[in-house]
């Protein structure tokens, strides 16, 4: 069954077709990425799946529920965007298990889990520390483990590595892609960066002016002609 499933899903913004009968069917714990020129609606179709957005038309399911009409917090999701705030006053350790606290999991059960997502995160050694004792970098890390970490149904990243330098951007999606293979929750990934849509995805998604032009592999998306 597929996780996410998108049919026929059309937004407008006043008279502007933001996406535009929008379908695709994203299988359990695969790795999608989106693609296109800026404006053409990754965003739109981000936001949708998270119910930040409203449908103008068409169908949305997580799993076999229809969530037209669910508000987002009772969705299964997370997101993270390029910057992401964390909880100052709390330690990194804190913040990776704040979730999983919110939903009264049991101590050994956090406390393995925060392990686990610090490890393939590379962060393991930061796990005393606050935020603002850490590097731009180290931050987003943590931003993304802390919404991994209570492994959602549905993970939403919207170019999560895109104010990272390029050796910090090379080793976090490294340890994202180890990261989804460890915790294999199915996810949709927006970038502008070709290395990233080959290296992380299962299938990729060509958006131009609101519309799939195209969906296949990321070999088959970027072979050479
Ligand atoms: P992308 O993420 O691919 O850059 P977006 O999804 O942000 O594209 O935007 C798609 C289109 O919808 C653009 O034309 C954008 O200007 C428009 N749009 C997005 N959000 C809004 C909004 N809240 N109000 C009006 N227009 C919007
Ligand atoms: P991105 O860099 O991801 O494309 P934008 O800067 O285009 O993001 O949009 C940031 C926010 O502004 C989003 O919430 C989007 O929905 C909204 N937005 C985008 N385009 C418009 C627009 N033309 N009018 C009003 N809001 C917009």
């Amino acid at each position: 069954m597929a996780q996410v499933s998108l049919q026929g899903i059309t937004r407008h913004f006043g008279n502007v077709t933001a996406i535009k009968d929008i379908t695709f069917d994203i299988p359990d714990r695969q790795f999608w990425v989106l693609v296109g020129p800026s404006g053409c609606g990754k965003s739109t179709i981000l936001r949708t799946i998270a119910g930040l957005e409203s449908i103008s038309s068409g169908k949305l399911y997580l799993g076999n529920r229809l969530v037209n009409n669910v508000p987002s917090r009772q969705r299964d999701v997370a997101m993270v965007f390029q910057n992401y705030a964390l909880y100052p006053h709390m330690s990194v350790g804190e913040n990776l298990a704040f979730g999983l606290k919110m939903r009264g999991e049991d101590k050994q059960k956090i406390a393995k889990r925060v392990q686990e997502v610090a490890r393939s995160l590379d962060i393991e050694h930061l796990l005393k520390r606050k935020p603002k004792q850490l590097s731009g970098g180290q931050q987003q890390r943590v931003a993304l483990g802390r919404a991994i970490a209570r492994k959602p149904q549905v993970f939403l990243l919207d170019e999560p590595l895109s104010n990272l330098d390029a050796q910090l951007r090379d080793d976090t999606r490294v340890e994202l892609k180890q990261l989804h293979q460890r915790l294999q929750i199915t996810t949709v990934y927006v970038t502008h960066d070709q290395v990233e849509a080959m290296t992380l995805a299962d299938r990729v998604v060509v958006l131009h002016d609101g519309q799939v032009q195209q969906i296949g592999s990321p070999q088959a998306i970027y072979a050479s002609p």
